[in-house]
């Protein structure tokens, strides 16, 4: 519905996607046990002085911010990492990928704009990606996410300069390199106060991709997929036309593993093959360091 400006996070549907999510992802409990256990820390050393605490209004939540730097608690962050890098984060990719595939969603939010959010949250919190899935990012968040700016902070994380680092929080700035202000406290974390532009899913949802739009990011989603479970040398990678049917297949010069029976089949591969495209000595090396 409403936004406050064209970054992601502004605007209140990715905040509430992002709280479904969180629930889905069962960090309601982990947000139980963290704040438990905190009472519990603040109980212990309040019997020695026994002069109410400062934090009587306890929170119910952590707040996190899509800006790794904004967040005000990075023991909450780094458990919440911790819980997606666990196996939540594939679940939660999968549920949606699912879904994209699925093609009969009835969804009010489209399941790739989902897994957008996903990968921007994942890495503001430093989360491990696998390689499928920045691939699966990089396919998917030019036709999903419809603000420039927005579309600006997924592409910096994704091919830099100064991109994501596994393992590192991110603060997903704005293509420019900008990063937000930190809030001052109490501000909250967003601008809810002012919704004065429009967001992406406006009043009425957004406006769908064409079919044929999403024919086409379907298939080349299926063959990202493929093509990174292994890549079979035997046979071309556009037509699957193989050896042993007599044809010549001639190699990609960079790995040396992907075949190819003509050099229009491998220009035409190439958007799924770039992703997972290596030359041997850093295969290698991955491999021995
Ligand atoms: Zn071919
Ligand atoms: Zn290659």
């Amino acid at each position: 519905m409403g936004a406050w400006g064209y970054e992601l996070f502004e605007c209140d549907d990715d905040q509430d996607m992002t709280s479904d999510l969180s629930s889905e992802a069962g960090l309601e409990d982990l947000t139980k046990k963290l704040l438990a256990e905190k009472k519990k820390k603040e109980a212990s050393s309040q019997q020695a002085d026994s002069t109410p605490s400062e934090n009587d209004k306890e929170p119910e939540y952590y707040e996190l911010s899509i800006h790794a730097h904004h967040n005000p608690d990075e023991a909450a962050a780094a458990a919440v990492r911790d819980a997606l890098n666990a196996g939540k984060l594939q679940e939660l990719v999968d549920k949606y990928l699912d879904k994209f595939f699925a093609t009969s969603t009835k969804d009010w939010y489209p399941p790739e704009y989902k897994v957008c959010l996903i990968g921007a949250c994942a890495m503001s919190l430093g989360c491990t990606l696998s390689p499928l899935f920045k691939a699966q990012l990089k396919t998917l968040y030019p036709t999903t996410l419809k603000m420039p700016e927005a579309r600006s902070q997924m592409k910096r994380a994704l091919f830099g300069p100064d991109g994501y680092v596994d393992g590192v929080p991110y603060d997903m700035p704005l293509g420019t390199g900008k990063i937000p202000k930190r809030p001052e406290p109490g501000q909250g974390l967003g601008g809810i106060m002012s919704l004065n532009v429009q967001g992406q899913f406006g009043m009425f949802g957004a406006p769908p991709n064409k079919p044929e739009v999403m024919a086409e990011l379907r298939q080349t989603m299926k063959a990202i997929r493929e093509e990174s479970e292994g890549l079979s040398s035997g046979v071309c990678g556009q037509c699957g036309a193989s050896e042993k049917e007599g044809k010549v297949l001639s190699k990609c010069a960079k790995c040396k593993i992907r075949a190819y029976c003509s050099r229009e089949h491998q220009a035409a591969h190439w958007p799924v093959h770039k992703h997972f495209c290596k030359a041997p000595e850093t295969i290698s090396g991955e491999e021995t360091g």
